[in-house]
This record gives structure tokens, C-alpha cells and sequence, in this order.
């Protein structure tokens, strides 16, 4: 997360000046940023009370809040929250084109401090984003991804003897030739002078090879304008299960350097993949939450709802992960979902009570916060027919396992030694 520093603040307050709109921007650490004259005189200072604070800069989607001037009694704002990067911006939600436009003057800002300015691919910041998502996404799901590195071969010399100029020219032109070579799926990154990135999702070592080799082919075949021949050299690496983003680019680096040793113009391969080390679970590609004894708490109420939650979750990713969803089966199963948990927190919530649970107060708000993100997602799949895995995957994650894992566990064994001496 996060914008460059120099770019994003004072680009984003260039942005919202001149709007006629209410506008404040809170950073994620509590800080009110800024505060505009209209919302000032509309909505007040003031109204940014310490716990509305609190709620705002958890918000990960954009959502609404509901807001009481501090000046004026009565009638409520209704106020647009907006998450963007390290802030949360504050929007009077009434004039709907001003709003439309100046969500996309964040999203051009987004895009902006994402694209590298040369070449108009990504930059290093995204790239470390998307890799990370990536690996993650990978181990869950136990499905392959690979890397390609490449950098231009003696790309001192088009420097040298035909001006920097003309090496930026280059540049440009290898980011969309290499671009025009991948697949939907591929992600283009410059990583820095003139290496770039590739990144291959659901792709084994084996993919990504035939991959570079047809990049390498479009860079080396046809000549670049006012220069000729430019040729490239490429490293390939799938990552392994467990293995560090540096590590991964450690030896991905040094099939790059392989190939340049080899010859120049030309693909490296390291030649180990994750497939031999996931054996027979690699045909499991749907992420399915296995309830295992550890999980029980001891009280029987209590387990037989934290298996249903289970059995909810993995209903909805069933909804989710198949070839062509069907939007309002998912939205059923996610609102069953979604309704247990909320009736499910208030049961377990009085169980604490009666059993004197010392953590309760806490546990009662982290019930709260888990709740009002559910729903919040829950509105969003509502509202959007497809695309929704990332949010179907939160939600099964975050609220049945981090709530059983984590939360949950501090009164498991206050339960168990209960039900032991009645
Ligand atoms: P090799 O085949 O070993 O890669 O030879 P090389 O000449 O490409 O060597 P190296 O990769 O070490 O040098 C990269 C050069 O690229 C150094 C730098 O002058 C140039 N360069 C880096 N970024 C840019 C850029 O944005 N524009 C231009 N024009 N040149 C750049
Ligand atoms: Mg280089
Ligand atoms: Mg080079």
C-alpha cells in the first residue's frame, strides 16, 4: 500500500481543491489531513469525532457513513467514505456527476503512482503489490506461478552511439512489443533502467519458458526503428511453497545472468516447479475450509455453529469458484452466510457473558468490526456481478478463519475448564 510520498499528497489535495463539494481526508494512523471550507461551514470539524475516526480508517471499500453537523441540529449528511491508498477521503454523497468525477481523477491517481512513466507499464510499486497477491493466491489454491526477468542486451552501446534519446525510444518500443506478447492473465512490469518483469499466473516453469521464448522472438526479429536489432535476455522461475518473494527473485535473477553468460539472446530455466512438492493435493484447486478437531472450544452450541459457518463458507465458495457463477446463488449463499455469523456472535456473546468471560468487552468489538466488514462485502458482491473472488475469498478467510483462529481461542480454554468442573 501506500503512494510515493512525494506524489501522492499533494497530488490528491490539487485534486479535491476546486470540487464544490465537502471534502476531508484522513490518514489511516487517526490523522484528519485535510479539511475543506466547504465542509467546514456544511458538516464541521467538529463532526470527526475520535470513535467516528476510529470507524472510518478501518474501511477497506468504498462505503457511506451517516454524518450530524456539529453546528447544525437535525438533518443528517449522508457522507461517501473512499478508501485510497494510506487515506480515507470524506465525500458529501449529493451531487452524483462531481462525485463521478472526482473518483476518477483518484482513479487516474492511482493509475499515475502505478505506471511507470516511460514506458507506461507498471511500475516497481505495483509490481510488488501483484507478486505478493500472487504468491499468496498460489499457495492457497495450489496452482503454479511464475516469473520472467529480462533485461536489454548491451544496452550501453544504443546509449553510446545513438544518444539517450534514442535509448528511451527503445525502451518504449520493447515495453509494447513485450506487452503485445502476453497473455490476459500476464502482468508487465518495469522493474528499473532497462529490466522488466513478467509475472504469469496459474503458469509452470514449463509455461513461462515457451512464454520468454516467444517474447525473446518478437524483440530479436524485427528491427527497431533508427536502431536495428535489439535483442534481450530472459530468466524464467516458478515459485516454490514457502519461499520468499526475495528469494524467488534471487534465483530468477541468476537464470537472467545464466543467459546472459550463455550468450546473450536467449532464455534461462530454473528447472524446479511446485508440482512435485504439492503431489496428489495439486488436483484440489478450490480452497475448501476443513474443520479439524483443534478448532472445537468445548462447548457443544458453540461448536455446532462454528461448523455450520464451515459448511456456510465453503457453500459460497462453491457459488464462487466455478467456470461461470451464478450471481444470485452467490448472493443467497453469501447473505446465509452473513446472517449466521451475525446470529451466531450475539449467541456466543451471551454464552461469555454467563460464563464470566474476562476478555468479553474486546471480543464483543471485534465480533462488531467483522460484522460490519461482512456486510459492507456483502453489498459490494450485491452490487457486482462478477469479479467478486477476491471478496469471496475475504470473506471466508477473515471472518470464519481469522474470527475461529484467533479471536475465538482465548475463551476456548476458559470453556473447556468450565465444562469440566460444573
Ligand atoms: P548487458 O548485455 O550485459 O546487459 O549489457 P548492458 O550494456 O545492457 O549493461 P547493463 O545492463 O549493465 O547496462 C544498462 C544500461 O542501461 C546502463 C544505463 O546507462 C542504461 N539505462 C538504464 N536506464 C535507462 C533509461 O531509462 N534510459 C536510457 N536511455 N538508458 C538507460
Ligand atoms: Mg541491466
Ligand atoms: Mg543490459
Amino acid at each position: 500500500m501506500g503512494v510515493d510520498a512525494w506524489f501522492g499528497d499533494r497530488a490528491l489535495r490539487e485534486a479535491m481543491t476546486g470540487l464544490p463539494l465537502a471534502l476531508a481526508t484522513i490518514r489511516r494512523s487517526g490523522q484528519v489531513d485535510y479539511v475543506n471550507q466547504r465542509f467546514l461551514t456544511t458538516i464541521g470539524r467538529e463532526a470527526l469525532t475520535p470513535e467516528l475516526i476510529a470507524d472510518l480508517v478501518e474501511r477497506s471499500i468504498p462505503s457511506h457513513v451517516s454524518m450530524r453537523p456539529a453546528a447544525h441540529e437535525g438533518a443528517h449528511v449522508d457522507v461517501l467514505v473512499l478508501p485510497f491508498a494510506d487515506h480515507v477521503l470524506l465525500i458529501t454523497g449529493e451531487p452524483r456527476r462531481e462525485i463521478a468525477e472526482l473518483r476518477a481523477r483518484v482513479e487516474e491517481l492511482e493509475r499515475l503512482s502505478t505506471t511507470d512513466r516511460l514506458t507506461g507499464v507498471w511500475n516497481r510499486l505495483q509490481m510488488d503489490r501483484m507478486v505478493d497477491a500472487e504468491m499468496s493466491r498460489a499457495e492457497r489454491h495450489h496452482q503454479p506461478v511464475s516469473l520472467i526477468l529480462l533485461d536489454v542486451d548491451h544496452f550501453k552501446r544504443i546509449n553510446d552511439s545513438k544518444g539517450h534519446a534514442l535509448g528511451d525510444q527503445v525502451l518504449r518500443e520493447l515495453g509494447e512489443r513485450l506487452a503485445g506478447g502476453l497473455r490476459i492473465l500476464d502482468s508487465l512490469f518495469r522493474w528499473g533502467g532497462e529490466e522488466f518483469v513478467v509475472l504469469a499466473p496459474e503458469t509452470t516453469f514449463g509455461g513461462a519458458e515457451v512464454l520468454a521464448e516467444r517474447l525473446r522472438a518478437r524483440v530479436a526479429e524485427a528491427p527497431f526503428a533508427d536502431v536495428g536489432q535489439v535483442t534481450i535476455s530472459l530468466g524464467v522461475a516458478e515459485h516454490l511453497p514457502g519461499e520468499s518473494r526475495e528469494d524467488w527473485f534471487e534465483r530468477v535473477d541468476r537464470m537472467m545472468y545464466r543467459a546472459k553468460a550463455g550468450g546473450r539472446n536467449r532464455v534461462a530455466v530454473d528447472r524446479h516447479g511446485a508440482a512435485e512438492l504439492w503431489g496428489e493435493d495439486r488436483k484440489r484447486a478450490v480452497i475448501e475450509l476443513t474443520w479439524q478437531d483443534s478448532y472445537r472450544s468445548g462447548h457443544p452450541e458453540i461448536d455446532a455453529e462454528h461448523r455450520r459457518l464451515f459448511d456456510l463458507a465453503n457453500r459460497v465458495m462453491g457459488e464462487a469458484f466455478v467456470p461461470e457463477p451464478d450471481h444470485g446463488r452467490l448472493v443467497v449463499a453469501v447473505s446465509a452466510l452473513v446472517d449466521h455469523v451475525q446470529q451466531h456472535f450475539e449467541h456466543e456473546e451471551r454464552i461469555l457473558e454467563a460464563h464470566g468471560f474476562p476478555g468479553l468487552t474486546g471480543h464483543s468489538k471485534a465480533h462488531r468490526h467483522l460484522l460490519r466488514r461482512a456486510r459492507e462485502i456483502e453489498e459490494s458482491i450485491r452490487a457486482k456481478p462478477v469479479g467478486t473472488g477476491a471478496l469471496v475469498e475475504f470473506l471466508a478467510e477473515e471472518l470464519v478463519m481469522r474470527h475461529l483462529l484467533t479471536a475465538d481461542r482465548t475463551f476456548f480454554e476458559l470453556l473447556k475448564a468450565d465444562l469440566a468442573n460444573p
